[in-house]
């Protein structure tokens, strides 16, 4: 399946539902999917991240009903469409797909928006459990919709804080404000520089054409799984961490103030290589910005795989598969590589020259083949627009 989100997607969408519910849709919205460029495992440490949305996206065509009937369905998903009741929608009820669109529903509905029923049909580009948010991209086009075809006057943002919402309290996914956020607020040809702790965004000019740069993403085609017991490992190493450091998140650990900080930490070895994560890669977001704003993206390359340094060996949530496509990438001339989202498999970015794409891209898939692993899915990442209504 292509990757936009065109006119030809949006009418055999508005197919697709007629068949399912016997009418017509009345409208149709898309969200993207999205890879964070630089900023990992620091959004629930009130830090920075960078993410931009990707081509491919999630669309449903949606109608409301004022019943108290929610109608839905997935191509993705074998079988009819699946009825619940909007009174009975209840945090954790369901361990189904549709416990994500059904959750924000749910957290509208809490934050006493009187969504009274919907019949709704999805569809998706974006790779699913590849660590590049196929779960924001389905909670913020259904979010959207409901914004509009409710007249809710919701804004990006804060449509996002409802769509998190959603994912940790419904779903019981301890996530945080990042994916949601770029999937309602990335911006065509920008990477978006937010600030987690108070949502402050910046678009910053990501065009990497112009530069005859690209950005490769490597889906492993590991399954990573967040609710299992890592991440949430990690969130409460952090927690402990700016406990033991009297701060209220790792954020306000200055850079500059990194190693009496670490010093302070005395023999908990696991804090303090966590506390140096964090600490250090908002810091490297903050290079990334700078150094696109000055020298362009050809200059970021090197940062990028500092990054994954950091993750593999301090917050320790890298694999095999991750670590050979980084390392191969880096061997083929890549300018910088990392693993991007949560880890544990999913992804990896790697940055390169245009006419270094199509050796780097054999390479890696040979060292898959020779290591015994899937063949990892390498595509292009072209920085995409965000979450809007396409019919
Ligand atoms: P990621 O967000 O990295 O892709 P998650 O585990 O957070 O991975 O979310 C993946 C889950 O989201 C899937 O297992 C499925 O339940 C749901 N999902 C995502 N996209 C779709 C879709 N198009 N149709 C049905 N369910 C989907
Ligand atoms: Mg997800």
């Amino acid at each position: 399946m292509g990757a936009g989100a065109g006119a030809e997607a949006a009418r055999q969408v508005r197919d697709t539902f007629a068949e399912l519910y016997g009418g017509a849709p009345q409208g149709v919205w898309a969200a993207p999917g999205r890879v964070n460029l630089i900023g990992e495992h620091t959004d629930y440490n009130d830090g920075f991240v960078m993410p931009f949305a990707l081509p491919h996206v999630t669309t449903a065509a949606l109608a409301r009903r004022d019943d108290g009937v929610l109608r839905l369905h997935s191509a993705d998903v074998p079988g009819g469409p699946v009825e619940l009741r909007v009174e009975d929608l209840a945090p954790q009820s369901d361990t189904n797909w549709t416990a994500y669109p059904a959750g924000v529903v749910w957290a509208l509905r809490e934050a006493g928006h009187p969504v009274t029923g919907a019949d709704v049909h999805l569809t998706s580009t974006v790779p699913s459990g590849a660590g590049l948010s196929s779960s924001a991209a389905l909670e913020v086009v259904v979010a959207l919709a409901l914004n509009d075809l409710f007249g809710l006057g919701i804004e990006g943002r804060q449509l996002a804080r409802l769509c998190q919402r959603a994912e940790n309290v419904y779903v019981g996914a301890p996530t945080g404000i990042m994916d949601q956020t770029a999937s309602a607020c990335c911006t065509d040809g920008h990477a978006l520089f937010l600030d987690t702790r108070d949502l402050a965004q910046r678009q910053i000019p990501f065009d990497l054409a112009r530069e005859g740069l690209r950005l490769l993403v490597v889906d492993t085609r590991v399954q990573h799984a967040h609710s299992d017991g890592e991440y949430g490992k990690r969130r409460a190493g952090c927690e402990k961490g700016a406990a033991l450091l009297g701060v209220d998140a790792l954020r306000d650990v200055a850079y500059a103030g990194l190693d009496a900080a670490l010093a302070r930490l005395g023999d908990e070895a696991e804090v303090r290589r966590l506390v140096r994560h964090i600490v250090t890669e908002n810091e490297r977001v903050e290079r990334v910005v700078s150094l696109l704003e000055s020298a362009g993206p050809r200059a970021i390359g090197p940062v990028l795989t500092e990054g994954h340094a950091s993750l593999r060996d301090d917050f320790r949530i890298s694999c095999p598969e991750l670590d050979l496509a980084v390392d191969t990438a880096l061997s083929s001339g890549a300018l910088g590589a990392r693993m991007t989202g949560g880890g544990f498999g999913g992804s990896a970015i790697v940055l390169a020259e245009e006419s270094d794409v199509p050796s780097l891209t054999e390479a890696i898939e040979a060292a898959f083949a020779t290591a015994g692993h899937t063949a990892p899915r390498v595509f292009e990442a072209v920085p995409s627009a965000g979450a809007r209504r396409i019919a």
